[in-house]
Order: C-alpha cells, then structure tokens, then sequence
C-alpha cells in the first residue's frame, strides 16, 4: 500500500527522514466470507452468492482475535466475499473495537442501507471503504447487477451522513481506465475521504516493451492523474487521502514526478520513500482467508502457509522454515533481473511477488508489472542524441 498523499505532503510540510522500522504486528485483512451478492469480473476471492463450507465460526474468529491482539496486530479489515452478509459482522466488529483494534470494512456499499446503518455506526468501524468500477452503467456492468452504482452511493451517502470515514476502492483494468477522471470528479463532488486506486493484479507476459505496451502506458497516465489531482487538493487546501495498492513501482514512479516537477525536494522524498521500503506482503500485511488459511497477503490464496484452526496466526506467522515467508521477510529481498539491478529497489522492494511466481515460475524473478524503463530505474544511461557533424 503507498500513501500518496502523505508523500506528496512531504513537498510542503516535510517531517524528519527515520529508519525504516517495521511496526510489530502486521495489519490483517481478514475474508470472513466468501459469499457475495455480486459476481464482479475481478474478483480475487471468486465469490459468489451461495454458502460456502467450512467457514471460521464466530468462536474460532473470536478466538483468532485474542491471538491477533497479543501479537501486537494494529489494524484488522474485514472483507469478504460481502462481509455484511456474515449476520455476526457486527459483534465481530464490536468485539474488534473494544480490544483496540483500528477496524476497516471493505464492502460493495450495495447493503448498506437505512435498515443497518445505525448498527453500522453502533459497531464503531474507523473506516468503511466501497469499491466502485466507475460511474452508473460502467460499474453495474462489471458487477453485473443493474442498480448496483446507485445502490453502492447510496451506502456511502448513508456513512457520510452518519460520521463514518468513508472512500472509494477503484480497480483498474483496460475496460474501465477511462472512467478514472470522472471517478475523481466524483470524490471531489461528494467530498469521499479517500481514494484507493488498485493496480489491477495483472501478470500479462513476462518480458515487453516497456515503453509501448498499453497496460504500462494507461499505467502511466493513470498514475499521472492521479498524482496530479492529489496535488491539486493539496494546493487547493482541501487534500484527500489517495492511496495505490498492487504496484509498488509507483513509489519510484512518485519520485520522478517530485525530480521533474519540485526537484528541489527530490532528495527529501527520496529519503521517506526509502523509509517507506516497498512492498510488505508476509511482513506489515498479512491475510486470513474465510476457512482460516494464513496468506501473505490476499493476492496469494494460491499459497498457504498454514491454518489458524490448527495453529495459532502468531507462530504461523514468525516461522521462517516456508522459504517464501523467508525471502519475503528480507529487505531487500533477494530478487533477480531487472528488479535485482535495479537503482530504487530499497524503495520498491520488488514489487509484487505472486507476479513473479505466476509468470516466471520464480517468485524472486523481476516483477513484470513494473511500468518504469530502464532508463529511469538506470539500468542503461539516457541515450544521448546524434549531432551531425559536417
Ligand atoms: S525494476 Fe523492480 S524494484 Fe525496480 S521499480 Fe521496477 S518493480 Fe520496483
């Protein structure tokens, strides 16, 4: 996860460079349940609106929590499938609070409605995140329920209106791109707290041109406007949390934009970027699928690596004998190729792993997702152009 705002606040109110230190617990997203009232296309957990066997009963949860909180875990986001289709949603998040936990609720917002936003509100979530795939009949495609959109602002409206921080969650892939402006315009408009753009996880084909493949172009532009609009807000006094997921690139890709636009600050933020470190899957976050299964984070439920029902997340957690969970926990990790060479990989940290493993069969293989040429991550020097002589 990269904070854009809170780097982009460094240009007008910076704040001292630190060590990189990991906080103690690692933030848990937690799918309580995997069953959904929506099919939507991207779906990670590929839920779907039936029950499905062998979820974590509300005691085993309840037992995991104690584990959780004595391991120092800071942050627990309930996800799902749709989390308010659990009917205990609201105790578990109740029990959440009142050990100490910072609580998060990633929702569709389509069941958030009049009938439970006062037990919404009554369960104390610090934060409840929506994800929309952009505006009206675009979102209502992709989630393939006609109403959807309206449905899913309505739900935002009712947290608003109720105190609760809410944000929008946007997935980006080439049937959607061009809805990111007006889903911005839509932030604004509104007054939503946060935006969480998401990288959509995409593995594509191991090696391309860099400077002409499309998902890297749209990349670009994407992160392009939204950084632009972040400092906008900022400028304008009004900033708004922006924060990215899935592509840890745009950390170093941040840094450019500082070197060309307030090159005088470039090496301060280059400074917190390197505090910041990169990616944290199997390090600061950590996921729990809805049948108890420990990954390192959620884009890994292909990779197990163990069960709270038979051990506690606490020891699964620290066991170093998983090789992946031994790499991932290095800084910086033992990647190879272009990420291995690369000038920003104490920024980045690789990027995302489970693309490596996906595409090269190596998980310490360069991350093909990484949208910056070779130039800018200096692998080659700038090419310098001809001058005829006559
Ligand atoms: S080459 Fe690898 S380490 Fe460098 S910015 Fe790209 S993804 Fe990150």
């Amino acid at each position: 996860m990269f904070r854009m705002t809170q780097f982009l606040q460094e240009i007008t109110q910076p704040t001292p460079v630190a060590p990189r230190r990991n906080p103690p617990g690692p933030v848990v997203i937690w799918n309580l349940i995997r069953r959904c009232n929506l099919t939507c296309k991207h779906c990670y957990s590929i839920s779907a609106d039936i029950d499905f066997p062998d979820e974590l009963s509300k005691e085993e949860v309840f037992t995991v929590m104690d584990d959780l909180k004595q391991f120092r875990v800071p942050a627990l986001i309930l996800s799902g499938g749709e989390p308010l289709m659990r009917p205990d949603i609201f105790e578990i998040a109740e029990r959440a609070k009142k050990m100490g936990f910072y609580v998060g609720l990633s929702s569709n917002g389509t069941l958030i409605t009049e009938q439970n936003i006062d037990q919404i509100v009554a369960a104390g979530f610090d934060y409840v995140g929506v994800s929309l795939d952009g505006i009206g009949a675009t979102h209502d495609k992709f989630r393939q329920m006609d109403g959807a959109f309206d449905l899913s602002m309505k739900g935002v409206e009712l947290c608003r209106r109720n105190g609760i921080r809410v944000g929008l969650r946007f997935t980006m892939t080439q049937a959607n791109c061009h809805e990111l402006v007006p889903m911005l315009d839509l932030l604004e408009r509104e007054d939503i707290d946060k935006f969480y753009f998401s990288h959509l996880n995409y593995a594509g084909r191991g090696h391309r041109n860099r400077k002409t493949d499309t998902v890297h172009k749209q990349t670009r532009e994407a992160m392009g406007l939204l950084m632009e609009r972040c400092w906008s807000l900022i400028e304008r006094g009004q900033p708004k949390e922006f924060v990215t997921g899935n592509n840890d690139a745009d950390g170093p890709y941040l840094l450019k934009w500082v070197e060309k636009n307030f090159p005088e600050h470039a090496a301060h933020i280059q400074g917190k970027l390197e505090q910041w470190g990169g990616n944290a899957s199997g390090v600061n976050i950590a996921n729990i699928d809805n049948t108890g299964v420990v990954h390192p984070d959620t884009m890994w439920w292909h990779y197990a690596l163990g069960n709270v029902r038979k051990r506690p997340f606490s020891e699964i957690w620290k066991d170093l004998s998983d090789p992946v969970m031994a790499g991932l926990k290095q800084h910086p990790r033992p990647v190879t190729g272009r990420c291995g060479e690369c000038q920003y990989l104490s920024i980045c940290n690789g990027n995302t792993r489970v693309r490596a493993m996906q595409t090269a069969g190596n998980v310490w293989a360069e991350d093909p997702a990484c949208y910056l040429d070779d130039v800018e991550i200096g692998l080659v020097a700038r090419e310098i152009p001809l001058v005829r002589v006559n």
